[in-house]
Order: structure tokens, then sequence, then C-alpha cells
């Protein structure tokens, strides 16, 4: 087992990596630019280092700063978070090439999942059900207008580089072909230097289903059931639960066994999340991430399990602490995604905390970095705390939400706390039937 580690992450995440290294019995070292000298991650780690000035792409991206903090400090691994370094290949590959051990999959599997139309390619040959579409890259207007009859409109062009959102149009008719297909390649040039797109059949009003699956880089994999993110405002995750409220354990066993099956398959190493639509009882592959996920608590609230543990311990090489008989349900998890937002907007709020009081009680997780007096910089996420709660079930664990909001305090800047309380109150939220677009509609209507 490692001795040190070094975080390359801040905020929440690196708390979280922070607290498996301690209870493991590793030293962690913090990195850290100058914007986050007082931040809570420096505080609480073995060892600090600054590497840099405020620019994350000076600091928390730079590869020959944190390189070097690992040969300052000594570190013999480093654990990426998510964000950041932790899906970048060419990182993944150097820190290799320096004798260290990243704390994730290889920079081989990384490359293929970042890559749609190879992760897709190479998904689908292992079995994995994806949305129909074009079979690779989609060369120009004429391809595209025979693509969109032959698959059937509305279709999403999406961009192969793509992430964040960004390079993805629908085209509802075929009239709307012309101008998708153009400003989804012009979107992906500016955004990603790579003006590839693959066209795929728009689902109207899927869940989004995501898989959470877990390799030992020797062949064997196992998956840790699914969690229902369909709560998003722009593709990104609002609240998040498991196991996902429409999905019986029929479906979960079959659609799990498929996707460790497949990790399995190539030898995948680690924590990894295939991501589904899921609509009339279908699941559709839309693409996989080679990380820690953000809304990874729900996961361990419901299997007992501590997944960056699990994580830092295949990296050592030691084989996983758990079969999939092992693995088993225990009630239900949520989780709010905190920012420093001002709604309606959604604007960053950045500035110092003047009181800060963090729920508790049976059932209560919370994941933050905050603290009284803190100062949120303006350089970075606004995500400041994960609220996640347990219950025995899912009505449990909502009015334990409830319960829990109304003792967190965040004064000093604006947060979505507010927004949370709100959408406890909503009757579809606790019926559990809503598909991807119902928290926009939601907003729309009630701000
Ligand atoms: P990104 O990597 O940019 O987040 P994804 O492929 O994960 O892109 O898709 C993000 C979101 O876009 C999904 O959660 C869903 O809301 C929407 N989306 C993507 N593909 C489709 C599709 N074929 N049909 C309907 N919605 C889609």
């Amino acid at each position: 087992m490692f001795d040190k580690i070094l975080i390359a992450n801040r905020g929440e995440i690196a708390l979280r990596v922070m607290r498996a290294c301690r209870e493991m019995g590793i030293h962690s070292v913090a990195v850290h630019s100058t914007a986050d000298s007082d931040a809570m991650h420096v505080r609480m780690a073995d060892e600090a280092i600054c590497i840099g000035p405020p620019s994350s792409t000076d600091s928390y991206l730079s590869i020959p700063a944190i390189i070097s903090a690992c040969e300052v400090t000594g570190a013999q691994a480093i654990h990426p978070g998510y964000g950041f370094l932790s899906e970048n290949a060419r990182f993944v590959q150097i820190v290799e090439d320096h004798g260290l051990t990243f704390i994730g999959p290889t920079a081989e599997h990384i490359r293929i999942m970042g890559d749609k139309i190879t992760a897709k390619d190479t998904i689908k040959a292992l079995g994995v059900p994806c949305v129909p579409g074009s079979e690779g890259g989609v060369a120009d207007l004429v391809e595209a207008k025979t693509l969109g009859e032959e698959i059937g409109y509305p279709v999403i062009v999406k961009a192969t580089a793509g992430g964040g959102g960004r390079g993805m149009k629908v085209a509802k008719t075929a009239a709307d072909m012309e101008r998708a297909f153009q400003t989804a390649r012009s979107e992906a040039k500016a955004a990603f230097g790579n003006d590839e797109v693959y066209i795929e059949k728009y689902l109207t009003t899927p869940r989004h289903i995501e898989v959470q699956v877990f390799g030992d880089g020797k062949g064997k994999a196992v998956h840790l059931g699914e969690r229902d993110c369909s709560l998003q405002r722009r593709h990104q995750k609002v609240l998040e639960e498991a196991p996902g409220p429409s999905i019986t354990s029929k479906e979960r066993a079959e659609i799990g066994k498929i996707c460790a099956d497949a990790v399995a398959e190539i030898n995948y190493a680690g924590a990894g999340t295939i991501e589904f639509l899921y609509e009339n009882g279908e699941f559709y592959f839309i693409e996989m991430n080679t990380r820690l996920q953000v809304e990874h608590p729900v996961t361990e609230a419901i299997f007992g399990v501590d997944l960056v543990r699990e994580q830092i311990r295949v990296a050592s090489g030691l084989p996983l602490s758990f079969e999939q008989d092992d693995l088993k349900i225990n009630g239900h998890a949520i989780e709010a995604r905190i920012n420093a937002e001002k709604v309606p907007n959604f604007s960053p709020s950045p500035g110092r905390i003047t009181q800060y009081h963090a729920p508790g009680g049976l059932g209560v997780r919370m994941d933050s970095a905050l603290y009284d007096g803190y100062r949120i910089p303006p350089y970075y996420d606004s995500l400041i705390a994960k609220l996640i709660v347990h219950g025995r079930d899912r009505d449990e664990a909502l009015a334990r939400m409830s319960r829990a909001l109304g003792e967190l305090i965040v004064d000093g800047v604006d947060s979505t706390v507010p927004l949370f309380r709100d959408l406890l109150e909503e009757p579809d939220l606790h019926s559990g039937d809503y598909n991807i677009h119902w928290l926009e509609q939601w907003l729309d209507r009630t701000y």
C-alpha cells in the first residue's frame, strides 16, 4: 500500500479523498493555488504545497507543477478527484512515465472513452445497448440528411469530442438538419478544436440512468447498481438518487451485468460510470465517465462501501474487496448539489461565508469544504456542498432531505439552498415522475 498520496484537486472532493487516506493510514498531500491558501483542503491535509497562481491552467491543470509536487513531497500516487486532470490521458501517461501511480484507469481506456464515437463503437461491440445512429462520424450535410431519414426525426447531432453539454444540436425535422449540422460542427470546432460529429436518434422524454462499475484491472468487475440523475439544468445534474425510482430489480440485475461484463472484458481498472438514457423500459448508452463522479456518495450510502478506498486499493494492486453477491442495496439515498449561485439566472456568487452550519443527525452526510469566514474564490466551480441523505426507503430519504435542508445555514453568499427547499415541496418529485426536461420546465414556471 502507498505511504503518501497527492490529491490533485480542491474543494469537497479533495477532503473526500483525504478522509479515505486518513482512515487507511496513508499520508495525504494537498496542492493548491495562491487563491486557495486558506482553503479547507489545505488545512486538513498532512502536507500542502502551492503549485501556482489562481488560474486553473497554471495550477490545478498544470501537469509539470503537479509532477514536481509529487517529487518534492515523495508522494507515490496521485488521486485526481473529478474534473481538472481526471480524464486527461496525456496526464496519466506522464504520471506513469515518472514512475508514479495514477489512481484510476489506464491512459488508453481514458482515451477510448474520451472520444464519443470510439467509445460508442467499443461499448457496442461489448454488447451494451446504444442509441440508434450513424456508424461513426458524418462527413457532410448530404450524408446527414440521408441518415436523418433513415433513423427518423427527431435526431441529435453530437460532437465526438463533446463534453459539458456542448456541441449538441437537435434537428426536429428534415428542415432543421442543415442548421443543426452546421451549428454543432462549428460549436465543436470552437470548443474542442475538432469538428467531427455523429448523429443519434433524439429521445424525447428519457430519464438519465447511470450504472456504477468497478474493475480490478485484471479481468474482474462488479456493478453497484444505478443512479437516477434526471433532474438536470443545461445538462448539468442538480439532484441525484439511488436506486432509480423507475428501475426494477430485474432491470438493475440485467443492465448491471451487461456493464460489469463489458468493463471486465477490457480489464478496466477502478471506478467508472456508464451513462444511459432510459425510455419505455429500454437503456441507451450515451457515454462512459472514467473517474469518480460527483454523485458517488448516493451509491456509497445504499451499498455501504467506500468507493475512494476501493480506488486506492485497486491502484495499489490489491483485489476488489467485494464480490458481486456481497453487494446488496440497503434503503434509498438522495444528493443535493449545492452551488454558490443566484437563482433564477444561476450566476456565480463568490464571496465570504459569514455563517455556516451543517445539518446532522441520522442518515445525513455533508461533503463540503466550507467553514465560517471562508472566502469562496471566483476562479473555480461553484459547487460548495453536497448534502446526502440516506433513509430506509425513498419517502424517508425525502423527509430527511427536507429536514436537513431546514437545518442548513449558508450565509454571506447566494446559494441554491432555497431552490432545493422549494423543490422538495413538489408532488412530482415525491412521485418520482419526471424525465430529463422536468427540472427546466419547473424552474421556468417557479422563478
Ligand atoms: P456531455 O458529455 O456533453 O455531457 P452526453 O452525451 O453525456 O454529453 O449527453 C448529455 C445530455 O444530453 C444527456 O444527459 C441528455 O440530457 C442529452 N442527450 C444526449 N444524447 C441524447 C439523445 N440521443 N437524445 C436525447 N437527449 C440526449
